[in-house]
């Protein structure tokens, strides 16, 4: 069975006692996940060792540290970067790669983000990849061909045992992130079924049916149960509404 995941992106938003309060909060509060479910808090950097403390006391296998950056270099003259050594020291198991904005803001191109996925893949993390196509590309109907590439370029050369142990793709729609326009249960699960089937392509069927595949782009308490309930969709990457846990938690309920 596919795993199901509700991960929290923060950005760069929370003092970190706010964001412990948070992690604190929806830990309490968490319901009962299903076998397969999983909740991921993607954390500033600096956040990372305190929030750690938390998800660890919880003894619960299904909530997860993750980080939203990392560079694929070991160690070495990298200034303002992080090593994946570092982020596994803290207890990050899990790691966003190409998010739209470090794609736009950040330059990050398709061969950066493969050789960070490499580096994941290789380090044994969980690589949490993300694509998603701009409005004009949508508006010109091209997002399948625009989506295919991203994952062409930066994710298709690893093996099939590599994508099942360690990527999860999350397909967000760059005109949805952060604009209160969601994509339509219609348009998410077109383009999930789009992935899986480039997935079955490359990697075959059943490999295809075992990668998780989740919505991102102003995904909230009231659209996530109908997006969750999708065939190809099986949780989602979420940003504003993963900054209270009264906005979060009814995200996590949606997926169990
Ligand atoms: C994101 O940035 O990954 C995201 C999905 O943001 P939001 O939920 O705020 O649209």
């Amino acid at each position: 069975m596919r795993k199901k995941i509700v991960a929290g992106n923060w950005k760069m938003n929370l003092s970190i006692a706010d964001g412990v309060n948070l992690v604190n909060e929806v830990i309490s509060k968490l319901p009962s996940l299903p076998e397969q479910a999983h909740v991921i808090f993607c954390c500033p950097f600096t956040h990372l060792d305190r929030v750690s403390s938390s998800v660890n006391n919880t003894g619960n296998h299904q909530v997860h540290l993750g980080a939203q950056n990392c560079n694929d270099k070991a160690s070495g003259a990298f200034t303002g970067e992080i090593s994946i050594a570092m982020l596994k020291e803290t207890g990050v198991d899990s790691v966003i790669v190409g998010h739209s904005e470090r794609r736009q803001l950040f330059g990050e191109d398709h061969d950066f983000l493969k050789r960070k996925t490499d580096a994941l893949v290789a380090a044994g993390m969980h690589v949490l990849f993300c694509c998603g196509e701009p409005l004009a590309v949508r508006e010109s109907n091209k997002q399948n061909d625009y989506v295919a590439n991203q994952l062409s370029e930066s994710l298709f050369h690893l093996s099939a045992e590599e994508m099942m142990a360690s990527i999860t793709i999350a397909y967000e729609p760059i005109w949805a992130i952060g604009t209160g326009v969601t994509a339509s249960t219609e348009q998410a699960q077109e383009m999930h079924a789009h992935i899986r089937s480039l997935l079955a392509h490359q990697f075959g069927e059943e490999i295809a049916q075992k990668i998780s595949i989740l919505y991102g782009g102003s995904c909230n308490a009231a659209n996530a149960a109908e997006l969750f309930a999708c065939k190809d969709v099986d949780g989602g990457l979420i940003g504003g509404a993963a900054l209270k846990s009264e906005t979060f938690l009814p995200i996590i309920e949606a997926m169990c």
